[in-house]
């Protein structure tokens, strides 16, 4: 039968990546929670919403839809049906997308549809806080990490347009919103007891991909 896969991580440790690649492999659905984060971020920036108007940001948060729709090269992501895949991963929505998600309120909201999205099983999820709060009885947990030098550099090569963005500036951003993930107080970004940890600092993505997928068929 069908199981779920739970796959936390700090920023840039390949997640996603490897996240919708298990996802293939094994013919399950790929969600990528930090997309609704993210989606949520975008939408109340656009609206002039900071992160301390907690009300106005929890008021306005149920008037949105977001939807997930998968695709061969990931997911797209629609807000109230706009197609905001793109303008979702910015520098400006990377910057701010910690502060909104300290939001107590905001999380019960996301991590209930995610709980949803995972009734039938068969879902490989990314996020920080999968294998601890959303899927606690997810059957295969596993923890990404690499260097922070090592997560800076990935997403340097990757970013074609980096815009004048340096190697230092990305690995100071990555540092600041792990920093901001792992002390926040509602479910912070944490190893499940039961998680396995891989460090994907000297893996490829096929060998990480192999590995979990091994975890995943015994
Ligand atoms: O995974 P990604 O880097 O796109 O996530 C963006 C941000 O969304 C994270 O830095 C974190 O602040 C937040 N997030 C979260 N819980 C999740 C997924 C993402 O708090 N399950």
């Amino acid at each position: 039968g069908k199981i779920n896969i739970a796959i936390d991580g700090p920023a840039g440790a390949g997640k996603s990546t490897v996240a919708r690649m298990v996802a293939k492999a094994l013919s399950y659905v790929y969600v990528d929670t930090g997309a609704m984060y993210r989606a949520v971020t975008w939408y109340m920036i656009k609206q002039g919403i900071k992160p301390e108007q907690v009300d106005l940001v929890l008021e306005k948060a149920k008037e949105l839809n977001i939807e997930l729709v998968p695709e061969e090269t990931g997911q797209r992501v629609f807000l109230n049906g706009q197609d905001v895949t793109h303008e979702i991963r910015s520098i400006e929505v990377n910057g701010l997308v910690s502060r909104y998600a300290k939001i107590e309120g905001l999380r019960k909201m996301l991590v209930q549809m995610q709980r949803q999205m995972a009734l039938r099983k068969g879902v490989v999820m990314d996020g920080r806080d999968i294998g601890t709060t959303v899927l606690p009885q997810a059957e295969v947990k596993i923890f990404m990490t690499a260097t922070v030098k090592e997560r800076a550099l990935r997403r340097f090569k990757e970013m074609k347009d980096a815009e004048g963005i340096t190697l230092e500036q990305l690995e100071h951003d990555i540092a600041e919103r792990d920093r901001q993930d792992e002390q926040r107080e509602i479910s912070p970004l944490r190893r499940a007891d039961d998680a396995i940890v891989l460090d994907t600092t000297r893996l490829t993505i096929d060998e990480v991909v192999d590995r979990i997928v091994s975890y995943c068929t015994i």
